[in-house]
């Protein structure tokens, strides 16, 4: 009998929890490296960052106008304006040792530094022009500090920026950028290698044979693993044979740091992934109390330099293997990228169409459209079909309804969901 006729082994069916807890617990971050503020862009920190230097570094104008002391001001309004003598001009990127009396006014562009003396500075819409920008009318009283930005009022130096596991987004390279911090310490970004199994499936277009499908899923897993922030490497659609899937995915192991494939994992006679996993990787084979995506292997598979590379096996299914990289590989890859907190947002959802299901020991995960209601809350309803081998109706979703064993969700009802996206 081949090596792969093991599928006839009947596991124990687990909760989800406690399979998503095994593999977390086996995908640690990854290792930090240095790099240049721009390319750090979409990765996370792998350490805290705290502020070099003060933003803003001096006290600057927060409008193009007139800087003066508060004092000297506070009789004006429209009906009866003070006139005061502008005595200078400051621009953005300039600066004057001129040092303001009360009763004098220097001309202020937005940025520009606040001369010593000043107390206030008045927009220019408050003011009027005289006598060829000698002098100005000012049209209204102003509070000490107005228009002021004070030195370190966005960021202070020596201040925590940000906490490592932060993702750094452009926002938060730009300010990382403010602080001149030229380059950062990130958590290296996992390589994860996708690829597909399968004697029936035809990737190149030509025409179908009998018996054979379009291969599909790894479309889906490279886009899914691309959108959880990892590089993701196409390996291909490799055939029910053993010596090319071990081959392939050795080439796996040492080029990247986790792996994910797609398709036989299950109980079939030419589980052939089940087969050669069994053999060259310590694998965990689970049949978990959900559905779709019973069928999961999760396991390590060393790498020649000695790396312990996890390996996501998913079933080929294709909605099942959406659901369970959802479920279980996506958090897992965040972890290991660094992300504080790895998994999607989930709400209580009201159900704006009955979920029927019937009572079978699972966790049944209804694909939604999720949508926010005029009440502020989240609504939801089922994608119509509903089978694993469904994906036209499910590449509609946008949340996974976690609907507890049971007869379901009536419309009105609560139910658990998990939001794919929120747009
Ligand atoms: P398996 O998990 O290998 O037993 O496959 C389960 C079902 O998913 C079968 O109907 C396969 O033909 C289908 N399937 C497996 N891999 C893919 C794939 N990469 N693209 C589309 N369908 C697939
Ligand atoms: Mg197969």
């Amino acid at each position: 009998m081949p090596r792969y006729r093991c599928g006839g082994t009947v596991q124990p069916v687990i909760d989800l929890a406690d399979a998503q807890r095994h593999v977390m617990e086996h995908c640690p971050v990854l290792p930090a490296r240095g790099a240049p503020l721009r390319e750090a862009v979409g990765h996370v920190l792998a350490a805290p960052v705290t502020a070099s230097e003060s933003v803003p570094p001096f006290a600057n104008s927060a409008v193009d106008g007139y800087a003066l002391v508060a004092s000297s001001v506070s009789s004006a309004s429209v009906a009866s304006p003070v006139v005061l003598p502008v005595v200078g001009e400051v621009a953005a990127g300039a600066h004057t040792e001129r040092v303001l009396q009360t009763g004098e006014a220097i001309r202020i562009m937005t940025g520009a530094p606040v001369p010593a003396g000043v107390d206030a500075i008045v927009m220019v819409e408050d003011t009027e022009r005289l006598d060829g920008g000698n002098s100005v009318a000012v049209r209204t009283s102003i509070d000490v500090g107005a228009a002021i930005r004070a030195a370190g009022d966005d960021v202070r130096e020596g201040e925590l920026l940000y906490e490592a596991g932060t993702q750094i987004t452009g926002a938060v390279a730009a300010v990382l950028a403010s602080v001149n911090a030229r380059s950062v310490l990130v958590t290296r970004r996992p390589r994860v290698a996708v690829l597909s199994t399968g004697d029936e499936l035809v990737d190149d277009g030509g025409q179908l044979a009998p018996g054979q499908i379009r291969e599909s899923n790894r479309t889906m897993l490279l886009a899914l693993v691309a959108d959880a922030g990892c590089d993701a490497v196409d390996m291909g659609s490799v055939r029910d044979d053993e010596a090319a899937l071990e081959r392939v995915l050795r080439d796996a192991a040492s080029s990247c740091d986790a792996i994910v494939t797609s398709g036989g994992v299950s109980m079939g006679d030419y589980d052939v992934v089940k087969a050669v996993l069994s053999r060259i990787a310590d694998m965990s084979w689970m049949q978990i109390a959900i559905r779709p995506a019973k069928p999961f292997a999760f396991g390590l598979l060393s790498a020649a330099d000695g790396r312990e590379v996890p390996v996501f096996g998913l079933p080929g299914n294709p909605v099942s293997s959406l659901v369970s990289f959802e479920l279980i590989a996506r958090p897992a890859l965040r972890q290991m990228a660094g992300h504080l907190e790895p998994r999607r947002p989930t709400v209580d959802a009201v159900a704006d169409a009955p979920i029927r299901r019937r009572p079978d020991g699972k966790i049944h995960f209804v694909r939604v459209t999720a949508r926010f209601g005029d009440d502020g809350r989240v609504h939801v309803q089922p994608v119509g079909a509903q089978g694993s081998h469904q994906l036209s109706a499910t590449s509609l979703a946008n949340g996974l309804a976690a609907v507890p064993d049971g007869d379901g969700v009536a419309v009105g009802g609560t139910v658990r969901t998990i939001l794919l996206s929120l747009g």
